[in-house]
């Protein structure tokens, strides 16, 4: 039987483009959770898929859900997020939802699929307000477990978290109870810009994801002594941010040396006093150090704990570690990796695996124990979160095609 609506991957290029009108501005896009821009974007949403055959629902996080039932209850999911950062890019979450819609359509059409098959727009994915982020898919998969110190946060206004997600109808208390809904999934599929410049560099479309970096971030307070900069000479002093700058440069080299992908960051340096003619008593670092090997990030951690010893010590300061976060690399399915593989194969002609420096809610769904993978598609100049954010929109068709494809092939799998 030939489909009355087959897919139409121009399609979403068009609606990303209205989404863009609806919710973005000169400096890009504006869909922040929990504020009404974010709203008109999940109706707006609803609208697309409304004249489907699909169950619609909002789950106690705020996760909105469509349901298309398959002869089996077990369901392959599809999902993404349409909240953006604050002058953010057109396509960071929204290309995933709205891709989804285009597969949702094209599977409405064509009658039962062989499993259930869902959309999932997760909530608050970017945490840009409250500095939280994954709130709706970490609540879904069960692993949210900082209600308490969720309940004291607030915006940059003094807005409470628990009060602004009231107002969309979300109780903090009850977040967890959206569970229910990975109950019976099978696998779970994610495209997703890359948001980095591999796959541009290589010249290819599109990307199969091995899984999401591990994670660990540190507060390091080096602690000399404040000394006056005109009487203290040069051998007597015992100078904080000399012990941070050594450190920083030695984090590249801890990286290079680890290699496959491994990243290290030190993304902020606060001295005190801060004056210019006072030598530096304290220097607080903030550190990123990121892997896909768990035992790999372990081994960089500790390289740049023993480093920054060693410098205190040349220093004669003292250094002190405290871990701000930490989250264990998060690998993604075997068998679906294979299957991603394929359909970037077949749609693009060649395929390529690569580990993802940014978190995702796939991550959280595969910590709960489904099957997951995701697709990148190319990034421009690897520019996101920026009103630069850019794809090709011969890119983006082929990855509305190859998430159709995939999920086929897991339709085929799991129904
Ligand atoms: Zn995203």
């Amino acid at each position: 039987m030939l489909a009355a609506m087959p897919l139409s991957p121009s399609r979403t290029v068009a609606e990303l483009k209205e989404l863009r009108e609806l919710t973005g501005d000169e400096n890009g896009a504006q869909r922040v959770a929990w504020t009404e821009t974010w709203e008109r974007a999940r109706a707006w949403l609803r609208e697309k898929l409304d004249e489907l055959p699909l169950e619609h629902e909002i789950d106690e996080a705020g996760n909105q859900w469509w349901t298309l039932r398959g002869s089996s209850d077990r369901s392959v999911l599809i999902g993404g997020h349409i909240d953006s950062v604050p002058n953010g890019g057109w396509l960071d979450g929204a290309l995933n939802v709205v891709a989804g819609v285009e597969v949702m359509r094209r599977l409405a059409e064509d009658g039962e699929p062989a499993a259930t098959v869902r959309l999932v727009d997760w909530a608050d994915e970017e945490g840009a307000r409250f500095g939280r982020s994954l709130f709706g898919s970490s609540a879904a998969a069960g692993s949210m477990a900082d209600q308490a110190e969720l309940r004291e946060r607030r915006d940059a206004d003094g807005v409470a978290l628990p009060d602004a997600l009231g107002e969309h109808g979300v109780d903090l208390d009850r977040a967890l109870e959206a569970r229910r809904q990975l109950e019976g999934a099978a696998a779970y599929l994610e495209l997703h810009i890359e948001q980095g410049p591999v796959l541009e560099a290589m010249e290819l479309p599109l990307g199969v994801v091995l899984g999401t970096f591990g994670v660990e971030r540190h507060q390091i307070t080096f602690r000399g002594q404040a000394a006056h900069a005109g009487s203290t000479p040069m051998d007597r002093r015992r100078d904080a941010l000399a012990g941070a700058a050594k450190l920083e440069l030695e984090i590249r080299e801890i990286a290079k040396r680890t290699g496959d992908g491994a990243v290290c960051t030190m993304g902020g340096v606060v001295t005190r006093p801060g004056i210019v003619t006072s030598v530096v008593e304290t220097a607080e670092c903030l550190l990123d150090q990121r892997h896909l090997d768990a035992a790999k990030l372990a081994e960089m951690l500790s390289n740049a704990e023993a480093a920054s010893r060693r410098f205190a010590q040349e220093e004669d300061v003292e250094v002190e570690w405290e871990r701000i976060w930490n989250i264990e690399p998060i690998l993604f399915d075997e068998g679906l990796i294979e299957l991603a593989d394929e359909a970037v194969r077949e749609v693009a002609g060649r395929s390529h695996r690569l580990p993802s420096g940014p978190l995702h809610d796939a991550a959280e769904v595969a910590r709960a124990g489904v099957p997951t993978v995701m697709l990148f598609v190319q990034s421009l100049r690897g520019l996101s979160h920026t009103k630069l954010e850019d794809t090709k929109e011969e890119h983006l068709e082929l990855s509305v095609q190859a998430l159709d494809r995939l999920t086929t092939k897991a339709l085929e799998a799991f129904g």
